[in-house]
């Protein structure tokens, strides 16, 4: 599904060096490389603070500490995401309240939003899944009305942009009170292990959540709050550096990656190509068609046969997973989403995926689909 061998292979000599220089400064931990990566992540990002942590879901975790909610207290995000968006609502005592996406965006409902909203509900959780923001604008104004907190998963989509309707443009992760993404090594922005990162605009925040994400501690020793310990290894920010030059030339090339599908595609009747969220740039973290008729699994597997790459992101909504199973919801109680777990399949996307391998990929997926 990614080539990260190939695109270490473009920028080997820049990789190289700022690790053996990690490496031989000794600073492992929150070591210069990681206070260079905060500040040109947030000047990148136009954010006032970027706060480096070991991964997206303790980004996302600690992000939710931050707000002082208290157990029992509503978070409304989506039932058609990845795990950890509600696993962390979860852990922490909050309920997660599970709504619709819109099925042809693929992104949370602002009018499913609003219709879960309660007297308990303090916190929305939009995901920007597969590269596009979610209705932002929307989601803001629902939260303003009702005095909620928007804590942004910008797991898949950082770089994205969102233009408002009077013409303002702000990166996706940089609009709600506060946000999260991950560094995975397959997201856009990957590092070559562990990584994560939460930002925000409001200063006393931003000082709660380094507070948290370094146990708790106000000063070496004392300790203020109960916290976790998370942090971003100095090597893993050196490589970030580096890449991060390179964010927008990669979200470029899987963006013509995704045009070049969508042209190919575009004869085929029984596939549904992905739509364009409005006034959201798409930075394709993920590829993904709809089947409309026919066997999806099956698709899948006769396409895998032929050894292309194809996955399902996501198979099962989660409030139909074991875990997330709630009396409140039934199978049938989010047809949009569930019509989409049994419809979509995503194929190979990134950087370095060159028009050869789309022609072979396309070609497949149209033998497979007869
Ligand atoms: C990847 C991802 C995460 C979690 O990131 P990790 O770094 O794997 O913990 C959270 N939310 C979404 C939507 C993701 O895609």
């Amino acid at each position: 599904m990614v080539d990260l061998g190939a695109q270490y292979d473009l920028i080997k000599n820049e990789i190289d060096e700022a690790v053996h220089s990690v490496v031989r400064s000794t600073a492992y931990i929150n070591g210069p490389e990681v206070k260079s990566f905060q500040s040109e992540i947030e000047s990148y990002l136009d954010v006032k603070h970027a706060i480096p942590c070991a991964n997206g879901t303790d980004a996302l975790q600690i992000a939710m500490m931050g707000l002082g909610l208290k157990p029992g207290d509503e978070v409304i995000t989506a039932t058609f995401t990845y795990v950890a968006t509600a696993e962390v609502i979860a852990l922490l005592g909050y309920t997660p309240v599970l709504v619709d996406v819109n099925e042809d965006t693929f992104q949370i409902d602002p009018e499913a939003i609003r219709a879960a909203i309660t007297p308990k509900t303090k916190a929305i959780v939009p995901v920007h899944l597969f590269g596009q923001s979610a209705p932002m604008e929307d989601i803001m104004k629902i939260a303003e009305e009702h005095d909620l907190f928007v804590v942004e998963d910008n797991a898949q989509a950082i770089g994205a942009d969102y233009t408002f309707s009077d013409g303002t443009v702000k990166k996706t992760g940089t609009i709600g009170h506060v946000s999260g993404t991950s560094f995975f090594p397959s997201k856009n922005l990957g590092c070559y292990g562990d990584g994560g990162c939460i930002f925000t605009n409001d200063d006393d925040l931003a000082h709660n959540l380094r507070q948290i994400a370094n146990h708790g501690q106000s000063v070496r020793y004392y300790h203020d709050q109960v916290g976790v310990n998370s942090r971003l290894d100095s090597i893993q920010a050196a490589i970030l550096r580096i890449k991060l030059r390179h964010l927008d030339r990669y979200n470029t090339s899987r963006r013509e990656a995704g045009d070049y599908y969508d042209a190919a595609f575009a004869d085929m009747p029984q596939l549904k190509t992905p739509s364009r969220a409005p006034q959201s740039s798409h930075v394709f973290h993920q590829y993904t068609l709809q089947l409309l008729e026919g066997n999806r699994n099956e698709l899948v597997e006769k396409i895998m046969a032929h050894d292309v790459p194809a996955m399902i992101y996501y198979p099962v909504p989660l409030h139909m997973q074991k875990a997330y199973k709630d009396d409140r919801y039934s199978e049938g109680a989010f047809p949009k989403t569930e019509k989409l777990c049994a419809g979509v399949f995503s194929l190979p996307m990134h950087s370095e995926l060159t028009r050869e391998q789309q022609d072979l990929i396309i070609n497949t997926v149209k033998i497979s689909l007869k």
